[in-house]
């Protein structure tokens, strides 16, 4: 066995089927943005989201961006957006030449703080500028406080953007993520739990906006023989070979979330002896597709996050802090914050583990015995 060899964060982890779907796309020569795997795709997704309405996308990004548009975010718009996430959250924020109020996350599911949404709501309305969207993040799966959320965002009228980029397949009192927001999301880009290579979708309730989505997606072509145009397009639709992929991704998802569940709960008992370790833990209600174990390193501990990641990559294993805030960016760090010090603090003491779910049991040994073997010491 070679013991020196590269452990990934995550990893793509294909099941058999995904050849067979994509030789059936080379065979009738759909290569092209167009194509039956697509509808076969968004079916079977639709499937797992509440059947709503769904479009498949070039990526997770380009369906914030579209689902940005489609609420008619325009230039100097205010939208509201959790800090504790990947960039790609807010990027599409700043396409549409409008600008991000960050809020800060609460400690129990590390997502957007309710109290602090609602102050920011407010404050924003005393100004007399009505904020136009809020981007809500799943972070690394887990579910945010949604009753809350839903709740302030009912009672000011402001629709919510479900980023579910990390988390599909999670659910909140059994209905899966990504499908509470007015408009909601997935990525399939090549570290998620299932990937098509690169893509995304963008889901709703509302087939209109769906509909829309896909007239947008294929650069807003009119109904003609040639091509006429009355509004501007992207090019934001999935290729028929990704979909292909993507379809025999969503036969393994479920085997996919209960074996990144195993490994959660085989690095949590293998290391919560330690107590300078901490995981998240489940709420009653919150069901986390754990797409990346997390620990948190004490504050007592003498033994830092770095010294973890740095042990780690000595011995070949990838591991990585967890999202650096978007206030603390420096390309963001002009925009509002509403902060509280909870993921500026998440961000200096946690680490993510490799979660691959391709991964074998000596590797997690390997990952568990290089952290214990620090503490030994
Ligand atoms: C991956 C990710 C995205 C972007 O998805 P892409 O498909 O990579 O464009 C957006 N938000 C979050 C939280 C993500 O993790």
């Amino acid at each position: 066995m070679d013991t020196n060899k590269k452990i990934w964060l995550s990893s793509p982890h294909m099941s058999k089927n995904e050849q067979n779907y994509v030789k059936e796309a080379f065979d009738s020569n759909w290569i092209a943005p167009a194509g039956p795997h697509i509808k076969l795709f968004e079916d079977k997704l639709s499937e797992i989201s509440d059947n709503l309405n769904i479009a498949v996308l070039s990526s997770g990004t380009a369906a914030i961006h579209l689902a940005l548009i489609l609420l008619e975010v325009e230039r100097d718009d205010c939208v509201i957006c959790s800090s504790f996430t990947f960039s790609a959250s807010v990027n599409p924020v700043i396409y549409q030449g409008a600008h991000p109020i960050f809020i800060d996350s609460e400690k129990d599911t590390w997502n957007m703080d309710p109290v602090l949404l609602e102050q920011a709501i407010a404050e924003k309305l005393n100004q007399n500028q009505k904020p136009k969207a809020i981007i809500l993040v799943h972070l690394y799966g887990y579910p945010a406080k949604l009753d809350e959320i839903l709740r302030i965002a009912k009672k000011y009228d402001i629709p919510i953007i479900e980023d579910a980029a990390e988390a599909i397949g999670s659910s909140y009192n059994n209905k899966p993520l990504g499908t509470f927001g007015d408009i909601g999301i997935y990525s399939f880009n090549g570290n998620k739990i299932i990937t098509t290579s690169s893509g995304g979708a963008i889901l709703s309730k509302d087939d209109n906006i769906i509909k829309k989505a896909k007239f947008l997606a294929t650069q807003a072509r009119e109904d003609y023989p040639h091509y006429e145009h009355s509004e501007i397009g992207y090019n934001y639709r999935m290729s028929n070979v990704c979909a292909a992929i993507g379809v025999g991704q969503l036969e393994v998802l479920k085997d996919r979330i209960k074996k990144r569940r195993y490994i959660h709960d085989y690095y949590k008992q293998h290391l919560s002896n330690l107590k300078e370790i901490n995981f998240l833990e489940e709420l009653p209600g919150f069901y986390s597709n754990r797409w990346l174990t997390t620990i948190i390193i004490s504050e007592k501990s003498v033994i830092k996050r770095e010294d973890i990641r740095l042990n780690l990559l000595k011995e070949n294993i990838e591991s990585r802090p967890l999202w650096k805030p978007m206030h603390l960016q420096p390309v963001f760090r002009k925009y509002q914050v509403y902060d509280n010090k909870v993921s500026e603090d998440l961000f200096n003491r946690g680490l993510c583990l490799p979660s691959g779910s391709n991964m074998e049991i000596e590797d997690l040994e390997r990952v568990i015995n290089n952290i214990k073997s620090l503490y030994e010491k």
